[in-house]
């Protein structure tokens, strides 16, 4: 279970989370939802630990972690330990960001060698198993400018993966793919929760949403406005800001 109670987050004195409450089970996927600037982003990066919350609690298996205590003082000396709580959260973004001199294998064994420390022979086996997963063990030797977008996002996805995350978090992992390339990962995705991985996914792919999600959420303003499973959330939602943002998306 990864959880966050009461998190709240600044920029500039600007709020743009203001207290949210929100929790995945072990098993349980989770799509969120809701328009720009709400800040499904801003909560994905504190939840990975990339950014440490000015208040609030992160919770992984009942264990308090992150950088900051309940009040938002940073504790000092945590840099290492910072790393090794980021083990445990796998994330994906909307920009793939491979390293562009490195081929599909590489990427992915990347991780295991620098930050597990595996030696190289293991870890290159190790990666080659996770993009036979995503369908890429004929891929290993390209460059991600030999790949399609949707192949170096599935990359994206084995390099998180390879690491053995309790939890993949992914920010619109699709939204900056051609149309026509959104349903490899989509259903690399499906496989995964499948499988059982816990997820949170932030997008707007509604049949995703339908398809994969235990429950869906929607965020607006920085706090959680309705939440339910997929069937009530989209046919009978509860709030008006709900019923008007769905009249959007539809
Ligand atoms: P989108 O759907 O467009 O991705 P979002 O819901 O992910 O939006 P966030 O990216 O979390 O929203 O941003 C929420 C608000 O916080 C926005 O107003 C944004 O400008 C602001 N913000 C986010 N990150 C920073 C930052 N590093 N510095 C300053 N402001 C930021
Ligand atoms: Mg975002």
């Amino acid at each position: 279970t990864l959880q966050v109670s009461n998190l709240h987050k600044a920029y500039n004195g600007n709020e743009v989370l203001k207290g949210v409450e929100f929790a995945v089970n072990k098993g349980q996927v989770k799509a969120v939802l809701g328009p720009s600037g709400s800040g499904k982003s801003t909560m994905l990066r504190l939840m990975a630990l990339l950014e440490p919350a000015d208040a609030g609690e992160i919770l992984l298996d009942g264990k308090r972690i992150g950088a900051s205590d309940a009040n938002g003082r940073i504790a000092h000396h945590s840099e290492r330990k910072l790393a090794v709580q980021r083990r445990d959260i796998g994330m994906v973004f909307q920009k793939f960001n491979l390293f562009p001199h490195l081929t599909a294998l590489d990427n992915v064994a990347l991780g295991l060698t620098d930050v597990q420390g595996v030696g190289k022979v293991e870890a290159r086996e190790r990666a080659f198993e996770i993009l036979d997963k995503v369908g890429l063990a004929e891929r290993d030797g390209h460059f991600p400018s030999e790949l399609s977008g949707g192949q170096q996002q599935r990359v994206a996805i084995a390099r998180a993966l390879v690491l053995n995350p309790h939890v993949m978090l992914f920010d619109e992992p699709t939204s900056a793919l051609d149309p026509e390339l959104v349903g490899e990962v989509l259903e690399v995705m499906e496989n995964l929760a499948a499988a059982g991985m816990t997820m949170i996914v932030v997008t707007h792919e509604v049949r995703f949403a339908r398809r994969a999600a235990d429950e869906v959420t929607l965020f607006d303003g920085g706090v959680i406005v309705e939440q339910a499973e997929p069937a009530e959330f989209f046919e009978n939602p509860q709030h008006e800001r709900t019923k008007q943002f769905l009249s959007h998306v539809h």
